[in-house]
């Protein structure tokens, strides 16, 4: 993946309608994109409460195709579990359940 917000909404896009039903925010709800800079180290980090939702991959630290990927589909994971009104599971049992199923869907396949 190249690291510019066009190729990131596209693998968003991609990710949404193969793993997520197309159910996650798409065109104005979601502001997607790049930053270099540390954030104390986070690779990645969403804000699901915001409209639109904000997704940031930091550029500082993601160097591969398949750590931008995993970093997506867990920032993605977030948001789909906040939409299911679980609004402070962090990375708690719904957040895991919805990484397994993810899993199980083969989202992971080819990246881990
Ligand atoms: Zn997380």
């Amino acid at each position: 993946m190249q690291q510019t917000d066009a190729a990131l909404r596209q693998y968003y896009g991609t990710f949404n309608k193969h793993y997520f039903n197309g159910a996650l925010p798409t065109g104005k709800g979601l502001d997607i994109g790049w930053v270099k800079r540390d954030r104390n180290g986070d690779e990645a980090w969403c804000y699901p409460s915001e409209n639109p939702v904000r997704v940031r991959l930091n550029a500082g630290l993601i160097v591969t195709v398949s750590q931008a990927a995993m970093a997506l589909l867990h920032e993605m994971a977030h948001i789909a579990v906040y939409m299911q009104g679980h609004k402070q599971a962090k990375h708690g049992p719904y957040f895991q359940m919805e990484m397994l199923r993810l899993a199980m869907a083969g989202a992971f396949r080819i990246y881990w």
